[in-house]
């Protein structure tokens, strides 16, 4: 058997994967076979999740952000982002725009902004909780104290997404301010899983710097960190970023991780994300055949939309949330796939919430 399919076959075997392993296959990713990955990996999916794809209403909370980081253009340091912040009630509103068009997760997503504490945070969740008891509820709000985390969980918070963006001190610090660090960004998912939310972790593909030793520890990284999500995306430039002018993730390179991703991980939910679907019109449905099985469809107020800007040229930013899903819904149908009304919950977690 050559090198290649020996490897691909621990991957998904599940047996321990040694960094030169994963080196290897992302050393080698040109000259494989990466049709016959994709597929492959589509495969599993299509075993583990048949053709239904989970949907995920986002919300967009606030583009005010107290950090730096060096690739996103809601640092606090662009001073030509436009900032917002939703109400409560405007929250609620996408909710209930969002339960109607038959979302039954909510991911509310913003920049970390002191705004929300814990007590308004709680309030929020709760109130949601209350009015949808039967929808779960995803926060990626960054990295907060545990004792937040607790309470957020308490107000009725299933899962939590906190990408790593880099297993590798030496790259994160090369994306990070000083005051940023993987290990803290590390404890915080620790926290959240012991805490017994379902967890998300994830990187950008092809951020500045990273190279494929990286990228094998963050394979490494998801290994030991055994999450239910893993969000990756193509990092795109922004323009009033220290990195506007650094060149972007390419698709393939996406489309590679993920389709390892699924490999490894069969049961992981795996969003084909927005930033693939902007560096190609056909991104996500490409994820998705590649072994992504979810999409995260935005739910935001179409006024804001277009002031969440983490990077560049940002797709879907003028429509309609319902447009978004009617959109979404005839992409998946023409790969022979359908968006599915449902939690989406990872296995083990499929109580939660009742
Ligand atoms: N503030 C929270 C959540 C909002 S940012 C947090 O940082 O966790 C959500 C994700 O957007 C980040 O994890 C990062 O991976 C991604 N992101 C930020 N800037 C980006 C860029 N220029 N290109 C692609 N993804 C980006
Ligand atoms: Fe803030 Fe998240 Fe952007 Fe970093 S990636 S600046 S934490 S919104």
């Amino acid at each position: 058997m050559t090198r290649e399919l020996e490897l691909l076959d621990r991957v998904e075997s599940g047996q321990p994967m040694a960094h030169a392993d994963w080196l290897w296959l992302l050393e080698h990713r040109e000259t494989m076979d990466r049709p016959a990955l994709y597929d492959r990996a589509r495969a599993v999916r299509e075993r583990e999740f048949g053709f239904g794809i989970h949907t995920r209403g986002l919300i967009e909370i606030s583009s005010f952000c107290k950090n730096d980081c060096y690739y996103c253009g809601l640092r606090r340091s662009n001073a030509h982002a436009s900032r917002y912040r939703l109400t409560k009630e405007q929250i609620l509103d996408c909710c209930e725009t969002g339960w109607k068009l038959g979302f039954r997760t909510f991911v509310l997503q913003g920049g970390e902004d002191a705004y929300y504490t814990d007590e308004r945070m709680c309030d929020i969740v709760s109130e949601i909780h209350r009015r949808y008891p039967e929808a779960a509820i995803t926060l990626s709000l960054g990295e907060r104290s545990e004792e937040s985390y607790r309470r957020l969980k308490e107000a009725g918070a299933d899962r939590y997404l906190l990408r790593h963006e880099t297993a590798t001190d030496a790259h994160y610090r090369m994306l990070h301010p000083p005051e940023l660090s993987l290990a803290h960004r590390k404890e915080c998912l620790f926290t959240l899983k012991r805490l017994g939310y379902q967890v998300g972790a994830g990187f950008m593909v092809g951020s500045p710097g990273q190279t494929n030793a990286d990228l094998a520890r963050d394979f490494q990284f998801l290994d030991e960190l055994q999450p239910q999500m893993i969000g990756i995306g193509s990092f795109v430039p922004h323009h009033d970023t220290p990195f506007a002018q650094k060149p972007g993730g390419t698709v393939e390179d996406t489309l590679f991780c993920l389709a390892l991703l699924r490999l490894r991980f069969p049961k992981v939910l795996l969003p084909a994300t927005t930033a693939l679907g902007t560096i190609d019109p056909k991104g996500r449905e490409r994820g998705i055949l590649a072994g992504a099985n979810v999409v995260m469809p935005n739910l935001s107020p179409v006024d804001t939309r277009k002031q969440y800007e983490l990077y560049d040229n940002k797709i879907c930013t003028g429509e309609e949330a319902a447009e978004s899903r009617a959109a979404l819904e005839a992409r998946m149908q023409a790969i022979g796939c359908h968006l599915t009304v449902d939690r989406g919950d990872a296995p083990g977690f499929e109580a939660g919430g009742f």
